[in-house]
C-alpha cells in the first residue's frame, strides 16, 4: 500500500505502538501488584519505613502508565492524520516537519519552532 513519503510512519507508529501497550499493561498489573501489598499492611503503618517505599513505588508506578496511557493518545491522533493526510504539517504553523524530526519523534504534532515556545 502506498502512503507516500510519510508511509514509513506508519511501520514506526505501529512499533511504538506495540510498546507502549506492553509498557501499559506492566504498568498496570505493576500498579495492581503495590495496591495489594498495601492492602496486606495495617492502615495505622504509615510511618513504617516499607509502607513509604510502596508509596514511592506507587507514584512512580502511576507515573509510568499515565505516560505510556498519553504517549498511546499521541500516537493514535499521528495515525489519525496519518489516514487524513495531515501527517507531518505542525498544527500551529502549518509548515511542513523535518523527517528527522518524525523520525526522532513520529508522533510529533509540532514543528520545533512551535514545540519550544
Ligand atoms: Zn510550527
Amino acid at each position: 500500500m502506498e502512503r507516500g513519503r510519510y508511509g514509513e510512519f506508519a511501520t514506526l507508529l505501529a512499533q511504538r505502538r506495540i510498546e507502549l501497550e506492553a509498557a501499559l499493561a506492566a504498568g498496570d498489573r505493576r500498579v495492581e501488584a503495590i495496591r495489594s501489598a498495601r492492602s496486606d499492611t495495617p492502615a495505622d503503618d504509615e510511618h513504617d519505613p516499607e509502607g513509604s517505599t510502596l508509596s514511592g513505588e506507587w507514584s512512580a508506578a502511576i507515573g509510568l502508565r499515565d505516560a505510556a496511557g498519553q504517549e498511546l493518545a499521541q500516537i493514535a491522533l499521528a495515525e489519525a492524520r496519518l489516514d487524513g493526510g495531515t501527517y507531518g504539517v505542525c498544527e500551529i504553523c502549518g509548515s511542513e516537519i523535518p523527517l528527522e524530526r518524525l523520525r526522532a519523534r513520529p508522533a510529533a504534532a509540532r514543528c520545533v519552532r512551535c514545540a519550544s515556545p
